[in-house]
């Protein structure tokens, strides 16, 4: 493995006084300083030749860093060395036995991905590893894959956030949190990845948010779309009018946000122009009689405009809605949210949608509080977790913030993902 020194954090008590010294006595530049917001921490990187220094500044006693100097006092809290493909390095230390802080890559400041090896494991130093270049497909663009003749694109309509505890139903928090930590709210940062599947048509399957939540719901779900669909459509080569086919994995808002937008004058209509709609007729049916525990999740502006201007087809379990394009209803989330086959020349890709909404939850008990029939998302992750290692499916997560699609494998009985895109 080849890792170069990145930069020495310093967590400080004082920063008037750290700047003092470091600033103003030794003459040193300082960059303007970078919120974490996650960690409560600011940080103000110093350079100094290639690696550069870190003050870290507490910005709330709750933080890492705060915890750290009651304990310790003042000093070098971690070095951090980059490294080429960090998921590699970790899977090469859990091979080993190493103790980690973080068993997954997450992301850090500047698009990074950042992971930190436990102190014990490395001879009292807290050790972080860090990727500076993430693929592309993770942040703002798109990236495409060949499956035999069909093209697949991932594409990305900005990230949310859902309560962690939520996201990972029975699992408790002191498992889940060393994969996706979570913030001062408990929320944890997800994805919202559709995928185009080129053939013989064009194919938008799921839409994301879209624009119409308003104020205080983006606020709730942590929306962030300075990044969104259009963009992504844009750096595919493709815009709205392109879409000939726009298939529904489920109504939930977060991915058939999308599917219509408001105009100016306040009416909502179809967002793509040239397609038809397809949703499968008993989630049609669900999403129109709405009960207690699911109306949040089912906002008729995103759904009901479809039906009003004759662009909606309602099709049935198992339906061919392109050649090599299959619905396979898996339940359990919603009683009939569909996961999507794709087949081409014998190589097979499914998107999970919520089934698997992340790499995370691979393993077959790690289902979301969210679902409504968490025994039938149980049978159905069993089952298909064999079918895909068996035949070597590559697997698109629609919520994963940093993996939009892997490969299951099973090492000794146990299951991990490798990332494909
Ligand atoms: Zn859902
Ligand atoms: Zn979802």
């Amino acid at each position: 493995m080849k890792a170069q020194l990145d930069h020495i954090g310093i967590a400080v008590k004082d920063l008037a006084a750290a700047l003092a010294f470091y600033r103003d006595a030794l003459g040193l530049e300082i960059e303007p300083p970078e919120e974490v917001a996650d960690q409560h921490v600011r940080a103000h990187f110093i350079p100094v030749g290639e690696p550069k220094l870190e003050l870290l500044e507490a910005t709330s006693s709750d933080s890492a860093i705060a915890r750290y100097i009651d304990k310790r006092g003042p000093g070098i809290h971690h070095i951090t060395l980059r490294v080429d493909d960090i998921d590699a390095v970790l899977a090469r230390l859990k091979d080993r036995g190493v103790r980690l802080v973080d068993e997954a890559a997450r992301p850090g400041a500047e698009g990074a991905l950042v992971a930190f090896v436990h102190p014990s494991a490395a001879h009292g130093v807290l050790v972080e590893l860090k990727q500076g270049i993430v693929s592309p497909a993770l942040f703002h663009t798109a990236t495409r894959h060949q499956l035999g003749d069909l093209e697949l694109v991932t594409l990305s309509d900005g990230f949310f956030r859902l309560d962690g505890g939520a996201m990972f139903g029975v699992v408790p928090r002191t498992l889940w949190e060393k994969r996706q930590p979570p913030d001062h709210f408990n929320r944890i940062t997800l994805g919202l990845r559709p995928l185009v599947v080129r053939g013989e048509r064009t194919m938008l399957i799921d839409a994301g948010c879209g624009d119409k939540l308003d104020e205080k719901n983006t606020a709730i779900y942590g929306l962030d779309r300075s990044f969104h669909l259009d963009h992504a459509l844009a750096a595919a080569g493709l815009s709205a009018s392109d879409i000939d086919i726009v298939l529904a994995s489920h109504l939930h808002f977060d991915h058939a946000g999308g599917f219509t937008a408001r105009r100016a004058d306040g009416s909502v209509v179809p967002r793509f122009p040239n397609a038809r709609y397809l949703v499968h007729r008993a989630e049609w049916h669900d999403a129109t009689h709405p009960h207690e525990r699911n109306r949040a999740s089912y906002l008729p502006e995103n759904f009901m405009p479809l039906a009003a201007a004759g662009v909606l087809d309602l099709v049935d379990d198992g339906a061919e809605v392109m050649p090599g394009v299959t619905l396979r209803r898996s339940g359990g989330h919603t009683q009939h949210h569909q996961v999507v086959m794709i087949q081409s020349r014998g190589h097979t890709a499914v998107f999970t949608a919520d089934m698997y909404p992340t790499s995370v939850h691979i393993p077959d008990a790690w289902i979301m509080g969210y679902d409504l029939y968490p025994m039938d998302t149980l049978a159905f992750k069993r089952s298909f977790a064999r079918e895909a290692i068996e035949h070597d499916y590559l697997i698109f997560f629609e919520h994963d913030p940093l993996m939009a699609a892997g490969r299951l494998r099973e090492i000794n009985g146990k299951r991990t993902v490798s990332r494909v895109i």
